[in-house]
C-alpha cells in the first residue's frame, strides 16, 4: 500500500485547504510483513511508526492501519494517556474513486468547519408526499384536562381570552404567572408565522424549535393530547424524494437549538450547499465556498459531491474503514489529509522495498501513476517545484 500524506502549513479549526500552496507533502509505502503501523505528526512533519513504537509526547497521533491476509483497514488513533485525545477521521469526498458518496440517515457532512447531521432520507418509493420525523428526546408537553376548574378563569397571553372553551390552555414555557398559559392555537399560529414553513411548493422549508420570547425557554415540538402525540405544529408535507439535513451547532449541544433543512429533491433533483445566495443550505462562514457541494437524486441515492471547495466536503467515518483495490480512499484528520491505494499485484514491489514503512521523503511530485492525490498536488504545485519545506 502507498500512503501520501499533505499537512497544510496552518493549523487553523483542524481546517485543511485543498487550494494550499504551502504543504508538506511525502510519501510511505507499507512492508508486506508488516501488521499495523501508526501515522504520526509533529508540527508538519507525518511519520510512521511500527506496532511497538511509542507515540512521543509532542506528537499528533493521526490514525492506526492494520494489514490483515491482505486486507488494509484504517482506525482512528486509540486514547494515549499523554496524548491528546484522538482526532475524528474524515472522508475526502472529492478524492473518492466514484467522486460521490452516497448518503446514509445518520451520517455527518463536515463543510469547511460546519458540520450536518443527515436525519432523513427519503426516497420515491415511499409516500410521494411525506413528513418530517420529529422523535424529540423527552421535549413532549402534555396538555391538561381541558375541563380542569381553575383554567376557566385563565387568560391566554396571547389573544388574553379567559378559558379553554374553544381550545386547550396550555403552558409551553417556564413562564409563570398570568403570563404561564396560551391557547395551542393562538401559539401554533404565532409559531407558524414565524417559521415560514410553506415557503415553496414542494414542501421544502426550514424548521426549529422555537424560544418564547419572554422566559427564552424553547417550546416543545411535540404535544400530547388525550394521549395521542401530536407536532405541537403541524409539520407540513413535502413532496419526495427529500432530505433533512440538521445543523449541528458548533457551540452548542442542545439538539432543540439545532435548526433542520427540509427539502425536496422532486423537481431539482439538485440541492445546493454554499455561502452564496442561490444555495438551497446557505451558510455563511468564512469557511464555506460560495457554492460548496451538491447532493443530487440518483437511482435511488443521494449523492454528495464536492464542488473544487477551498476547505473540502468530508464525511465522518463511524468506525474504521477498508481500502479496497482501484478504490483509493484520502481521509483528513486535523490538517493532515492521508491517501491510501493499494497497489496492484501486492507483494511483488515490496522485496525491492525493504524499508520498514517510509518511503520516499520531503516534497515528492509524483512518483507513481496511481497516487491518489496526484490531481490534488497538481493543484497545489502546478508544474513548478513546491516550495514547501
Ligand atoms: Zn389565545
Ligand atoms: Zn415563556
Amino acid at each position: 500500500m502507498t500512503i501520501t500524506s499533505t499537512t497544510w502549513a496552518r493549523d487553523s479549526h483542524d481546517l485543511f485547504d485543498y487550494e494550499c500552496r504551502h504543504a508538506n507533502t511525502k510519501n510511505f509505502r507499507t512492508a508486506a510483513d508488516q501488521n499495523s503501523i501508526k501515522m504520526v505528526r509533529q508540527g508538519v512533519e507525518v511519520r510512521a511508526l511500527t506496532e511497538s513504537e511509542t507515540v512521543p509526547s509532542d506528537h499528533d497521533y493521526l490514525l492506526r492501519l492494520q494489514q490483515r491476509d491482505g486486507q488494509f483497514t484504517v482506525f482512528p488513533a486509540e486514547k494515549t494517556a499523554g496524548l491528546a485525545s484522538p482526532k475524528r477521521l474524515w472522508m475526502v469526498v472529492r478524492d473518492l474513486a466514484t467522486r460521490g458518496h452516497n448518503l446514509n440517515e445518520g451520517d455527518i457532512i463536515k463543510l469547511g468547519r460546519f458540520k450536518l447531521r443527515v436525519r432523513q432520507c427519503n426516497h420515491t418509493d415511499s409516500d410521494s408526499m411525506a413528513e418530517l420525523r420529529l422523535d424529540d428526546e423527552g421535549s413532549i408537553l402534555k396538555v391538561d384536562d381541558i375541563n380542569s376548574e381553575h383554567l376557566k378563569t385563565t387568560p391566554c397571553k396571547i389573544c388574553l381570552l379567559d378559558g379553554c372553551e374553544d381550545d386547550y390552555l396550555i403552558a409551553p414555557c417556564a413562564c409563570k404567572g398570568s403570563i404561564r398559559y396560551v391557547h395551542l392555537e393562538c401559539l401554533r399560529t404565532w409559531i407558524r408565522g414565524r417559521l415560514n414553513l410553506q415557503e415553496n411548493q414542494r414542501g421544502s422549508y426550514f424548521y426549529k424549535q422555537l424560544p418564547c420570547e419572554l422566559c427564552k425557554a424553547n417550546y416543545p415540538s411535540m404535544v400530547e393530547i388525550e394521549g395521542k402525540r401530536v407536532p405541537l405544529v403541524p409539520i407540513p408535507k413535502t413532496q419526495a424524494p427529500f432530505l433533512v439535513l440538521e445543523n449541528m451547532v458548533r457551540d452548542t449541544q442542545v439538539h432543540s437549538n439545532r435548526g433542520l433543512h427540509v427539502i425536496s429533491l422532486a423537481e431539482n433533483k439538485l440541492l445546493k450547499l454554499g455561502r452564496g445566495h442561490e444555495s438551497d443550505v446557505r451558510i455563511a462562514d468564512v469557511s464555506i465556498s460560495r457554492c460548496h457541494a451538491t447532493i443530487r437524486y440518483d437511482k435511488g441515492n443521494f449523492v454528495l459531491e464536492d464542488h473544487c471547495s477551498k476547505f473540502g466536503t468530508l464525511v465522518a467515518i463511524k468506525k474504521n474503514r477498508v481500502v479496497e483495490q482501484g478504490f483509493p480512499l484520502s481521509i483528513q484528520v486535523g490538517r493532515s489529509v492521508l491517501s491510501f491505494a493499494v497497489e496492484d499485484g501486492a507483494g511483488g514491489q515490496e522485496e525491492n522495498q525493504p524499508v520498514v514503512a517510509e518511503g520516499a521523503q520531503g516534497p515528492v511530485g509524483e512518483n507513481s501513476a496511481s497516487s491518489p492525490r496526484r490531481s490534488l498536488m497538481q493543484n497545489i504545485f502546478g508544474a513548478s517545484a513546491p516550495g514547501s519545506a
